[in-house]
């Protein structure tokens, strides 16, 4: 029974999901520092143009559709309409359901793009 549950719903292989976690390092959200490792995996659609050695044919789950979301992130992102566009590079865009955006850099550097001086969200941050 587990088999045919597996089958019927294959994840990420092992050295997919360690290719995310050595990118990501940390939750993904901005200002988020929640190791990647004690995060869950969300789906982000494939950047475009796919990174090296993919082809927009590979309908294997890879590392360039992943990105790491804590628990309380990943709550956040489904409900309340926060959008994440993966880069090749490993950038994380974020797209606040205001539509303010936020660079994630790399872990723990975020940079907001849009202006919004009564801005109620997160502040910007940099380490
Ligand atoms: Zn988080």
């Amino acid at each position: 029974m587990f088999e045919s549950l597996l089958e019927a719903r294959p994840g990420p292989g092992v050295q997919v999901i360690a290719a995310v976690l050595s990118r990501d390092r940390t939750c993904t959200f901005p200002g988020c520092a929640v190791p990647a490792f004690r995060c869950d995996l969300d789906h982000v659609r494939r950047p475009s143009p796919p990174g090296p050695g993919v082809t927009q044919e590979t309908t294997d789950v890879g590392p360039d559709e992943l990105i790491s979301l804590c628990r309380h992130h990943h709550v956040v992102r489904a409900r309340h309409g926060w959008r994440p566009e993966l880069a090749i590079d490993g950038t994380v865009r974020w797209t606040s359901p205001t539509g303010h955006r936020y660079v994630r850099e790399r872990p723990g550097t975020v940079v907001q793009t849009s202006t919004a001086a009564q801005n109620r969200e997160s502040p910007v941050i940099r380490s």
